[in-house]
C-alpha cells in the first residue's frame, strides 16, 4: 500500500532557507521507504504551496492535492499524511498544523496549542515555571509600555551582560547579546522590529546542552545531551549555525557530567515533554552554569534537521536511523 505524504516547506519567516535544507534531509531520508510516496511543496511569501514542477497546489477538505489552475478530483493527488518542515511562522508557530487538525490529516510534530507555546519564548518560560523547571532569569518587555529601556538597562547593570530577543524566532534571528550600556538600545530597537515582546535575559557564562526528546514506538525518549560550542567571541548565531565558514562544533554526546546533572537533564526533559503536551518531536536546550547550575533554555517543537543539525545525529546515536523513526511514525498514523 502507496503512503502518500506532503512535505511542506519554505513559509514566509526568517527561517525559509534553513527550512529547504531541513527539507531536502526529509526528502532525502523518506526515499529510502519504498511504501512512500512523496510529493514536496514549498509555502512562497502569499502563503501559496508551489512544488517542484513550479505549478501552485492547493490542499483541500477532501483531503486532495489539487492544481490551483482548475482541475477536477480525478487529477488530484491523494494526501494521508502531512510533513510541516517549516520552521518559525507559520509552521513552528502551530498555525498550519490547526488548519490540518481541521482537516483531520494527520501530521508529524507537534499540535497548535503545544508548537504556539513553545515558539514563544515567554510563554514557553511561564509554562515553565509553572512545570517548576528552572529556566534562564529574564525581564519582559512589551512594546507598548513606556520605561523599557530603563527596565532592561537596570537588567544590563544587574546581570553585567545579557541577551537581548525578539519572543518569536528561531535560528538566533533577533538575538543579540549584550555588555555595553551603550549598545543595548539598538539591540532593543532591532528586536522589537521583530516581535512586540522582548526578553532581556541574563548571559549565563555557560555550556550549551541539547537533548533530542521524541516518541519512538509509543515510548518517549530523551537522549543524554549533546553539546554545541560556539567560539569564544561570539555565541551561537545564525551565521555560527548554517554558514560554510562556521567555527562552532557540536558533541552528539557532551562531556564529563556528572550523574546528578544528567538525572536532573533527564527529569526536566520528561517533565517539559509530558507538561507542554509534545508530540512526536523536540530539541531541549540546556545552559549550564560554571557554579553547576542547569537551566531550560528553550523548546523547539520542530528542530534543525538539516545534514549538519544535533536532532537527527543526536536520534541516531541513539541507534534510532532518522529514516526509521520517521518511517514507523508515518505508518502507525496512517494504519
Ligand atoms: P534555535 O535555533 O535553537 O531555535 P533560538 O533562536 O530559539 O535558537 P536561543 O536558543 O534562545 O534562540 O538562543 C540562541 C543562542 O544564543 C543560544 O544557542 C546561545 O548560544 C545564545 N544564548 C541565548 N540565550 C543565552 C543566555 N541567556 N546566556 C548565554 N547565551 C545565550
Ligand atoms: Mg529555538
Ligand atoms: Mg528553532
Ligand atoms: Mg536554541
Amino acid at each position: 500500500q502507496t503512503i502518500h505524504v506532503l512535505l511542506i516547506c519554505g513559509g514566509g519567516g526568517s527561517e525559509h532557507d534553513v527550512s529547504l535544507r531541513t527539507a531536502d534531509f526529509i526528502q532525502r531520508e523518506l526515499a529510502k521507504s519504498p511504501t512512500v510516496q512523496l510529493t514536496r511543496v514549498t509555502m512562497d511569501g502569499d502563503g501559496r504551496f508551489v512544488d517542484e514542477n513550479d505549478q501552485v497546489r492547493e490542499l483541500r477538505s477532501d483531503k486532495l492535492l489539487y492544481s490551483a489552475s482548475g482541475g477536477n478530483s480525478g487529477s488530484a493527488q491523494p494526501v494521508d499524511y502531512v510533513i510541516p518542515a517549516i520552521h518559525g511562522y507559520p509552521g513552528e508557530t502551530g498555525d498550519l498544523q490547526s488548519q490540518l487538525e481541521i482537516l483531520g490529516l494527520p501530521y508529524f510534530g507537534c499540535g497548535p496549542e503545544a508548537s504556539k507555546v513553545c515558539f514563544n519564548k515567554i510563554t514557553t518560560k511561564l509554562w515553565l515555571t509553572a512545570l517548576g523547571i528552572d529556566n534562564t532569569p529574564y525581564q519582559f518587555l512589551c512594546a507598548d509600555n513606556a520605561d523599557e529601556a530603563a527596565k532592561a538597562q537596570d537588567a544590563l547593570k544587574q546581570w553585567g551582560s545579557v541577551f537581548v530577543k525578539a519572543s518569536n524566532q528561531g535560528s538566533s534571528v533577533g538575538c543579540y547579546k549584550v555588555s555595553d550600556p551603550e549598545a543595548l538600545d539598538g539591540a532593543l530597537r532591532e528586536a522589537f522590529k521583530l516581535s512586540p515582546y522582548v526578553l532581556v535575559e541574563k548571559c549565563l557564562k555557560v555550556r550549551e546542552l541539547e537533548v533530542a526528546a521524541y516518541l519512538y514506538d509509543g515510548e518517549l525518549v530523551v537522549t543524554p545531551p549533546g553539546e554545541v560550542c560556539a567560539p569564544e567571541d561570539t555565541f551561537y548565531s545564525y551565521e555560527e549555525k548554517y554558514a560554510e565558514a562556521s567555527r562552532a562544533r557540536t558533541h552528539v554526546v557532551a562531556e564529563g557530567l556528572s550523574d546528578a546533572q544528567l538525572g536532573w537533564i533527564r527529569e526536566a526533559s520528561k517533565r517539559a515533554f509530558v507538561g507542554l503536551q509534545l508530540k512526536d518531536l523536540s530539541r531541549i536546550d540546556f545552559f549550564l552554569t560554571d557554579d553547576g547550575e542547569i537551566y531550560l533554555n528553550e523548546v523547539n517543537t520542530f528542530p534543525g534537521m538539516t545534514s549538519i543539525s544535533m536532532f537527527p545525529k543526536m536520534l541516531q546515536n541513539q541507534g534510532h536511523d532518522f529514516s526509521s523513526y520517521l518511517g514507523a511514525l508515518i505508518h502507525s498514523a496512517v494504519s
